[in-house]
């Protein structure tokens, strides 16, 4: 098991970013993507979030930068 235990990172759709994941407290796999500063659990969701996200690609979801 020691083997899935470690962090990882997936680079996000547009390689703006990264989706970091790692275990939580209680074992679950949790990730924080460094480019939307989304998080969420589970090493899947993580990983596809990565491969949707282009916050950086100038898609951006939110218009903070009026
Ligand atoms: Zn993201």
């Amino acid at each position: 098991m020691a083997s899935l235990l470690e962090s990882r990172f997936y680079l996000t759709a547009d390689c703006g970013g990264r989706v970091e994941t790692s275990n939580g407290p209680d074992g679950h796999r949790v990730w924080a993507c460094s480019s939307c500063e989304m998080t969420g659990q589970g090493e899947d969701n993580g990983r596809t979030h990565a491969a949707g996200c282009t916050t950086t690609g100038g898609n951006l979801p939110h218009d903070h930068w009026s």
